[in-house]
This record gives structure tokens, sequence and C-alpha cells, in this order.
């Protein structure tokens, strides 16, 4: 099954709006283990259009429309595939009768346009618009299948996943299950991960193996198909398996997993508490492990020591280190990390220190980042050279603070 995704719209050409529709359904057909091999994107035109499908059918097989399915004069998708298709459009007496009830109910004048809304392709099957009130549709001709939905996000989704996506399961792959995994993986690159794995990837077929990069993380999503669920889900498993033989250091989670969620969960299976010390995260650490439900039982607190005059002060740096060796040094970093674990009464102390940019700070470049761990037995540091803006370098240094202590 080949996909092409058609967004119909000139607003999308001009760029006043992005073609988040075209993502959507990618992701969504992704799951259901459809290949999307294109996306075009049309305008309100309806001698391009019939263009663009032509081309469509030449090199997909499966036609996903989102888009001028609307009243007014330019909204041509249904008309322009009907004609194609030699199909006439007729009234859909289901939709009709909710629009008119809408109009009832909301007092408002109809037009006569608001009847073309209720038209669809003779012998199509009708998806429902909840939330709007043009339906979509679907239609089967020989090898071809064609699915119209509506423009607005708000509708086109709901439409989608409850009816477009049960029609695409029954009618397609029948008997095919579908199942997936996402692997998610911190410290190695998009490309590394990629080398590493190339022969996996290149001999791909069933399972497929799709690499994504975003955020400082690269993540690989399995997706099996199968008669039996079980056999999908086993075929995952054992492909699972080979992959974190060869890049199992860097594999920290599934699915909905982050390298937050983690680090609570083992800390709080393992009984400890912790304390942070945050200078150049000024709190993002401790927000982003707050946000998680139960992270009382593992925070204890800390202490945003932006300036050194709180590094000193607070928590006790001395002045000298902080004249010589600077506030972004090893030693500072140790230090911030050993006192703010006794002044929280933590098991564990973490602290970050480090230039964020855009300028260098005592002579360190952007990127030069130290983060300490101290826990009672002893004290470690980790040296980091990041690249990328601040927000991306404190992200980063907050998500490192989190696999070095998945590591420990
Ligand atoms: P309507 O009944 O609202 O006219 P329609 O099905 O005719 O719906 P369009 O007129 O093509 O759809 O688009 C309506 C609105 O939907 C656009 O102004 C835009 O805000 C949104 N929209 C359309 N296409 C996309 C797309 N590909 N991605 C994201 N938003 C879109
Ligand atoms: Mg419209």
């Amino acid at each position: 099954m080949k996909a092409e995704i058609i967004a119909v719209g000139s607003e999308l050409l001009l760029g006043q709006i992005a073609n988040t529709n075209a993502q959507f359904l990618s992701q969504q057909l992704a799951e259901l283990g459809i290949d999307v091999y294109y996306h075009t994107v049309v305008g309100d035109n309806p001698v391009r259009l019939a263009q663009a499908i032509e081309i469509a059918q030449k090199r997909s097989n499966l036609l996903i429309f989102t888009g001028g399915l609307g009243p007014t004069k330019d909204d041509l998708t249904k008309e322009t595939i009907a004609k194609m298709l030699n199909k006439k459009l007729v009234i859909d007496e289901e939709a009709w009768c909710s629009i008119c009830d809408y109009f009832a109910k909301t007092k408002r004048t109809m037009t006569a346009n608001n009847r073309k809304q209720a038209l669809v392709l003779e012998g199509a099957y009708v998806l429902k618009n909840e939330h709007g009130m043009a339906p979509g549709m679907a239609l089967t001709v020989g090898e071809m299948t064609y699915m119209l939905l509506p423009g607005p996000p708000k509708e086109m989704q709901p439409m989608f996943l409850k009816y477009g996506r049960p029609f695409l399961l029954q009618t397609l792959d029948v008997q095919e299950k579908i199942e997936s995994l996402v692997l998610r993986f911190f410290h190695i690159g998009e490309s590394q991960l990629e080398a590493e794995i190339e022969d996996f990837i290149d001999a791909q077929t069933n399972p497929t193996i799709a690499p994504l990069a975003a955020d400082g993380e690269v993540t690989l999503r399995i997706t099996a198909k199968h008669r039996v669920e079980e056999e999908a889900k086993k075929m995952i498993r054992e492909l699972e398996k080979k992959i974190l033989t060869r890049v199992g250091d860097y594999f920290y989670g599934y699915n909905g997993d982050t390298l937050f969620s983690k680090t609570l969960e083992k800390l709080k299976e393992k009984g400890k508490t912790i304390a942070i010390a945050e200078s150049l995260t000024g709190g993002l650490f401790a927000e982003q492990l707050t946000a998680i439900s139960g992270a009382s039982a593992v925070v204890k607190g800390g202490v945003i020591c932006y300036t050194n005059e709180i590094k000193e002060n607070v928590l006790g740096v001395p002045k000298e280190i902080l004249q010589t060796e600077g506030a972004v040094s090893k030693r500072c970093a140790q230090l911030l990390a050993e006192n703010v674990r006794k002044l929280c009464r933590a098991h564990i102390g973490i602290s970050f220190t480090g230039v964020a940019g855009p300028s260098e700070l005592e002579g360190k470049p952007v990127g030069t980042v130290w983060i300490g761990i101290a826990t009672e037995e002893e004290t470690k540091t980790f040296p980091l050279t990041l690249a990328g803006n601040r927000d991306m370098i404190r992200m980063r240094t907050a998500k490192y603070g989190c696999y070095y202590l998945l590591q420990a």
C-alpha cells in the first residue's frame, strides 16, 4: 500500500498556514504500517488539482485529501474528484439533517451553498463530521482508494481517528495486525546510531525501523505486521534484542518514557532522595522532575545558585575557588553537589554549572558544562562540551544530569 497525502488550499502555498494535516496523517499512517511516499500541496484550483491527482494515481494507491470540502466556491475537492472518476455527487441525508439542525439551533440563516456541504461521492462510505458540517468520505475504485477529509484540523483529526482509521484498517489489510514500539536513546547522535545498525536498516521490510532525532535524543520506532498479534510482538522483541546488543549503552526507555521519568522511577525504586543545586539550568532540572506526579518521594529541594554570591553564601563554595578556578569548574560543581546534599539532608546531591551563552564566561566558551553528583560515599564530576543555543544547552545539561544518575 502506497499512500499519498494531498493537501488542498492556496493558503498553504502562500505560507499562511503550515501543513499540519499532512504531518498528523503521516504519523497516523506510520502507526498503521502504511507507507506514505508523497506529500502534495496544491492550491484551490480545479485544473491543477486534477493534474495533481493524475500524477498521484500513477504512483500511489491510497490518496488522502484534506481541505476544500466547505460551502464556498473555492472548495472544489469533491467536485474535481467526482468529475475525474465519473461519479455523481449525491446528498447524504444524515449530513444534511445535521446541517439543518445546526442552523436551527444557532438560529442562523442557511444559504443555498450550504446544501453543497452535504454532497458526497456516489457510493462512498461517509465519514461523519462531529465537529463541523461537511462530512468526509472514502471510496474504493478498483485498486485505488480515495479518502476526503475536511481542512480544519479540529474537524479532520477526530474524523480520521473515529471513522477514517477504522475504514482503512478494514478495507486494506483486513487480516494484518500492526504493532509498534519506540526505543529511546541518549548520548548518541542519529548518524552514529544509524551507522551502528545500518545493516538492520538496510535489510528492513517487516519489521520496519524508523529513526527520528529530536530534542537531543534519538528514537527508533519498530513496526511489525502479522496476522497474529503475538507474532507481531515477537518480531519486535527479536529485533529490539538485536538492536540493543549493539547500542544498548545508550538506550534508556520505551514509548512515552522520558529521561526525567526514568530517573524518578529509578531513584524511587532505590529509595533515594535528591537535592539539586542549579546555576546554569536555573531550576529547569527541578521543574522537569517535579512536573511528574510522585516526585515528592524523591525530590527534597534545592538551591538556584545563579550568582556567585549564592554559591558562596548559601552553598559554601569558598571565594578563592570562585576567583581562581571559577564558577564553571570541576571543583565548584563538586562542592555545590556535596553542600546541597548536606543542606537538604538528601541521599544524593546534584549540581549544574556552565556557560549557556550567547557570550563566553570566565574565558570559557559557550557550552562548557560541569555536572556534579555527590553521595555519602563519593562525589563524581562530569565535564561536557555541548553545542547549540542557550535553550538547547540548558535542556541538554538537565538531560545529562538524568543520564549520569541513570548510569550510577
Ligand atoms: P471549511 O468548511 O472550514 O471551509 P474545508 O474542508 O473547505 O473547510 P479549507 O477551506 O480548505 O477546508 O480549509 C479551512 C481551514 O482549515 C484553513 O483556513 C486552515 O485553517 C485549515 N487547514 C486547511 N488545510 C490545512 C492543512 N493542510 N493543515 C493545517 N490546517 C489546514
Ligand atoms: Mg473551505
